[in-house]
């Protein structure tokens, strides 16, 4: 007999378990020869993912998020079956890849109406941090009970609608919106980023009362340097058995997040459709003339401020 399930804990070699459509768990352990094939085929898929070129060897073969086949009697993993995405670090020293989670869903970049007032821009690096991970993102505009002006912000969560980011209008406080994120959680494995003091904690809550997420202030000092704990743990919820969400301070906070900068240009979906209309084969879409991006950028068909967004993010931080 053989069991699907999801694996929500690791912990050195023992893995924590739940089956697919249940609430049995188990804590198992990859059998053995099934974990050199598994290195030596992590290592080859990531060689091929060109995008991706500081894609090192996975450190573990089997992530918090992978879907696994069990044998409940061996209390072994035997089949550890292909992800539909991966959220990984590069490990201090950039030698190996440290896939925090596997299998992601969606990741719910959440802002507020109001308190701390919406920052876009950094709405827009978590974005691009998604994109760059290769993940889906939607977006969450919380605490909308404290919008002084809600049309104004309807009108900015409009602009990711046209690209295609769906927008949630929520208030955790009032309960306003969350059934209906509730219902784009379920099923999947999700994650929420955002700024601190948006009101993740207090959503999550709303979602379960009780619910409790690692605080974001953990971290590790070690002779590399300082870098928060990359442990990652699935919390389940209790209204549908296959819904989690993922718990890490790293992929809360966007520093952690790594994004190549020759990339970035990908990462704004809406500049897609512009490609290859630019003077110059080689354009950044600076500066240069005859840009099609910043003239889309000119005449409206690409969002001036997101423009600015990407301006803001190619150019290197000073040096001081
Ligand atoms: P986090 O840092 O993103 O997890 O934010 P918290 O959940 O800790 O919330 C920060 C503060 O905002 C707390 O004082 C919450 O009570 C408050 N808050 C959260 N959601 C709402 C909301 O929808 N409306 C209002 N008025 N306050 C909220
Ligand atoms: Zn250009």
């Amino acid at each position: 007999m053989s069991i699907e399930c999801t694996v929500f804990k690791g912990t050195s070699g023992n893995y924590f378990v739940r089956e697919l459509g249940g609430t049995e768990t188990y804590c198992v352990k990859l059998r053995g020869t099934l974990k050199k094939d598994l290195e030596y085929s992590t290592s080859l898929s990531h060689a091929r993912r060109v995008t991706r070129a500081r894609k090192r060897r996975a450190t573990d073969p089997v992530s918090v998020g992978d879907t696994v086949i069990i044998d409940p009697k061996t209390l072994q993993i035997e089949e550890v079956l292909p992800r539909r995405s991966e959220f990984a670090r590069t490990t201090p020293g950039g030698h190996e890849q440290h896939v925090l989670v596997a299998n992601l869903d969606t990741v719910f970049v959440t802002v507020a109406a109001a308190n701390p007032y919406p920052n876009f821009w950094l709405l827009d690096r978590f974005l691009v941090a998604a994109e760059s991970a290769e993940l889906n993102a939607q977006i969450i505009i919380n605490k909308v009970d404290l919008a002084e002006d809600i049309a104004a912000t309807r009108k900015e969560a409009a602009v990711y609608e046209r690209i295609g980011y769906p927008v949630h209008f929520t208030a955790a406080r009032s309960g306003q919106g969350v059934d209906e994120l509730m219902a784009a959680l379920k099923g999947k494995i999700s994650a929420f980023a955002g700024p601190s003091g948006v009101g993740k904690s207090s959503l999550l809550n709303a979602i379960e009362p009780g619910l409790r997420l690692k605080t974001g202030e953990v971290s590790e000092v070690t002779h590399l340097g300082r870098h928060t704990t990359t442990t990652a743990e699935l919390i389940p919820l209790k209204y549908d058995v296959d819904t989690w969400v993922a718990d890490t301070p790293g992929l809360r906070q966007v520093e952690f997040w790594e994004i190549e900068s020759q990339n970035i240009e990908f990462c704004f979906p809406e500049f897609k459709e512009f490609f290859g209309q630019c003077q110059f084969s080689n354009c950044t879409h600076q500066t240069e003339p005859g840009c099609a991006i910043r003239e889309a950028s000119r005449t409206g068909q690409i969002d001036k401020r997101r423009y600015d967004s990407f301006i803001q993010m190619m150019t290197p931080e000073p040096a001081f």
